[in-house]
């Protein structure tokens, strides 16, 4: 298992290989007491709470064992966004307790060794507020770029100039790499790290990078329609079928996830958008479509065996927060406790991983300008919150196809777990369904934006190293530390 098939891409971009110019500060920083530990193999550096008694795991020799990276995205996760999925699942554990329960309750972005933030703003002469594509252009290559581009920057001629990857790094030193999210497969977040387009909306594209340059060896995420001829509009390639020439297994539903033993695999679980959101996930119709908790899993489980001793590169995306908060919706609770979830099992699996696993967790940036709490009253009310059954995706067509009143209050009360004042349901009727509105001045939830803002973004970090992550960082400087520990540092 030592060494990899040779299925893996070629990369013959002709991309710049330099190091990141915009790094402020080099990983190993202020942190040679851990690192020299590390050298020596002593255990020392592994996470503070990990109570691991097998003795054996912990001979693991430090210089020839695996090193493993994870890369968790939220995409849209502030400060905010994570609070509230903080005191959702408090509330959930124990609401006759609640809040004075959340110090008990597990919310396992707390759990990191390393506590910080990260800066969020792009190169780019007209804009201060980031998109998902510079942020994740400057976590994957170390570079800042402008609003859009995608793995890379503009020279002074104008030009889009192509630069090398963490991911793409990874790959080409012998490490496994895989890509994980439930946006859509070609979305910014993950485009990021394995292609190079001037424009993130070259969508064609980049499915057709990933699958003739990329060499990942898991690739799960959304909207198959980009890797499919009746899909495709600026060509009829069939890339399911290149990649299965290469390859590659090829899955698109969640009992064929569950079944999957070996990688290289192209899992799309969605016909042509995003998953759905974890709620529609848990309880509607479509059920084929994997968690992202179970698509993280099999990942690592895959990559694992594929990078034998050499390890793993992992990116992982929460990427709908930021589609949550775009439209402004509650269920971005949901959707950041499934991201919670996740982080949960990756830290679970560098606690009692041999060898020695990082996990960095971060954002993009924040979406809406989400408040927790809003309009003036001293509230935020989490069971109306909790009681959601269903997104507002799935709720507003119900809503929009009812014929009476009556139907409308029952809908809203069966989805939304809300009994419907007579001024709400004349709101619902009049307005075009606002049922965002209604939820969110229920809820007590408050946005000022339906698009991104400028704040930092929380940063957290476990393992080897991990206190470079203490205190603020520039986001370009999560590329230099992913870079430090692929080279064994
Ligand atoms: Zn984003
Ligand atoms: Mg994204
Ligand atoms: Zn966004």
């Amino acid at each position: 298992m030592s060494e990899k098939p040779t299925t893996k891409g070629t990369s013959g971009t002709d991309e710049e290989i330099e190091g990141p110019n915009t790094t402020r500060r080099t990983f190993l920083k202020g942190s040679s007491a851990a690192a020299g530990i590390a050298a020596l193999g002593m255990e020392g550096t592994k996470p503070a709470n990990a109570n691991d008694t097998d003795e054996t795991d912990d001979e693991n020799d430090g210089d020839d064992g695996p090193t493993n990276v994870v890369l968790f995205i939220g995409d849209g996760q502030g400060r905010a966004q994570l609070d509230l999925g903080r005191y959702l699942k408090a509330y959930r554990e124990d609401s006759e307790t609640f809040p004075l329960n959340v110090a008990d309750a597990t919310y396992n972005l707390d759990r990191h060794d390393a506590h910080g933030s990260a800066t969020t703003f792009p190169d780019d002469p007209e804009e201060f507020v980031a998109d998902s594509a510079s942020t994740a252009t400057a976590i994957a290559t170390g570079h800042k770029t402008y609003n859009g581009a995608i793995g890379g920057v503009e020279n002074d001629a104008g030009e889009f100039v192509p630069k090398r990857t963490v991911l793409e790094e990874a790959r080409d030193m012998g490490y496994a790499v895989g890509l994980v999210t439930t946006a859509r497969m070609t979305h910014a977040t993950p485009a990021s790290f394995a292609s190079h387009v001037p424009d993130r909306d070259e969508e064609e594209e980049i499915a057709k990078q990933y699958v003739r340059d990329g060499g990942v060896d898991v690739l799960f995420g959304g909207a198959r329609s980009y890797f499919l001829p009746d899909g495709r509009e600026t060509d009829d390639a069939d890339l399911v079928a290149e990649a299965k020439r290469n390859g590659y297994r090829y899955l698109t539903t969640e009992s064929e996830l569950e079944s999957l033993d070996s990688a290289p695999a192209l899992g799309l679980f969605s016909e042509s958008d995003h998953l759905n959101y974890t709620l529609d996930r848990q309880d509607g119709d479509d059920t084929t479509q994997p968690g992202l908790g179970a698509m993280a899993e099999k990942a690592i489980d895959l990559l694992e065996a594929r990078g034998g001793r050499k390890g793993f590169f992992l990116m992982v995306e929460a990427g709908r927060i930021d589609h949550a908060g775009h439209a402004n919706y509650p269920v971005v609770a949901h959707e950041q406790l499934e991201a919670d979830d996740v982080v949960g099992r990756l830290l679970d699996y560098a606690e009692d991983s041999h060898g020695e696993t990082s996990v960095i967790t971060t954002a993009d940036h924040e979406t809406g300008g989400l408040s927790l709490g809003s309009g003036g009253p001293y509230d935020v009310n989490f069971d109306v919150l909790d009681g959601l059954e269903a997104s507002t995706d799935a709720l507003v067509p119900l809503v929009e196809e009812a014929e009476s009143r009556e139907e409308v209050s029952s809908i809203m009360q069966e989805e939304a777990g809300i009994d419907l004042l007579d001024t709400e349901l004349d709101e619902l009727r009049a307005y075009n369904t606002p049922v965002a509105e209604i939820l969110n001045h229920r809820i007590r939830l408050g946005w000022t934006s339906t698009g991104h803002t400028a704040e930092n973004v929380p940063t957290f970090a476990t393992g080897p190293n991990a206190e470079f992550f203490d205190g603020t960082v520039d986001n370009t400087d999560i590329a230099g530390a992913i870079r430090e520990r692929l080279n064994g540092n």
